[in-house]
């Protein structure tokens, strides 16, 4: 799932837990796709392409185990879990931070193709529901959940724009007939990885600013 969705989940998160500060909740929800930037530019994860990059069908999420996997998000989830609600004593925050950790896999899972392993070092057969192998439907379905974030959190008019607009921004990664930055992105996994932080960080701070 694409920055804005994963963001605009840390706004469920926020309406259940509303003590709980909004930028940890946003560092949650994005806290393997951090992971995952970095152990991609460490090349210690891989991401490769087709010889032409058209659409998000293209791209394909070669080796992620240790940021993206069913155990090690459960490990990841469970070790902050512990420190924070059995070590600082800040149940709702231990909760909170677990459950927007768990909810960016889960929601990985729904969109991504099958690149999603069991668990490092296992060599299992991969999951994933495969909406990105039918981008336009991925894309209807991420706006629409993003839009549903923002009106179960009852967000602002700003909030609803910033949601509308970043993933229409996004619209050349899933349809095939718009062209947009993905052109160039064959063969250059780098900059996949790029884009990808550079909308974490940029989604994370605006729906923070007008949450
Ligand atoms: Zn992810």
């Amino acid at each position: 799932m694409f920055a804005i969705n994963h963001a605009a989940t840390g706004l469920i998160i926020k309406k259940i837990y509303p003590d709980v500060p909004m930028v940890v909740i946003l560092v949650s929800v994005q806290l393997i796709e951090i992971l995952w930037v970095v152990l991609n530019f460490l090349g210690v994860e891989k991401t490769i392409t087709e010889d032409k990059v058209q659409s998000v069908s293209d791209v394909h999420l070669k080796f992620m185990p240790f940021s993206h996997s069913l155990v090690s998000t459960a490990v990841l989830a469970a070790g902050a879990w512990i420190v924070l609600d059995l070590g600082f004593k800040a149940a709702d925050m231990g909760t909170a931070v677990a459950l927007g950790i768990c909810s960016h896999l889960v929601l990985d899972l729904i969109s991504h193709a099958r690149d999603i392993v069991i668990a490092p070092f296992l060599d299992s057969r991969k999951f994933g529901l495969g909406l990105y192998e039918k981008p336009p439907f991925a894309f209807v379905f991420e706006t629409i959940y993003g839009i549903f974030c923002w009106w179960l959190y009852g967000g602002s008019a700003a909030l609803f724009w910033i949601i509308i607009v970043f993933n229409i921004a996004n619209a050349s990664f899933f349809i095939k007939a718009i062209p947009g930055p993905e052109r160039l992105m064959a063969h250059r996994p780098f900059s996949i990885t790029a884009i990808i932080a550079l909308q974490i960080i940029v989604t994370a701070v605006l729906v923070g600013l007008y949450s």
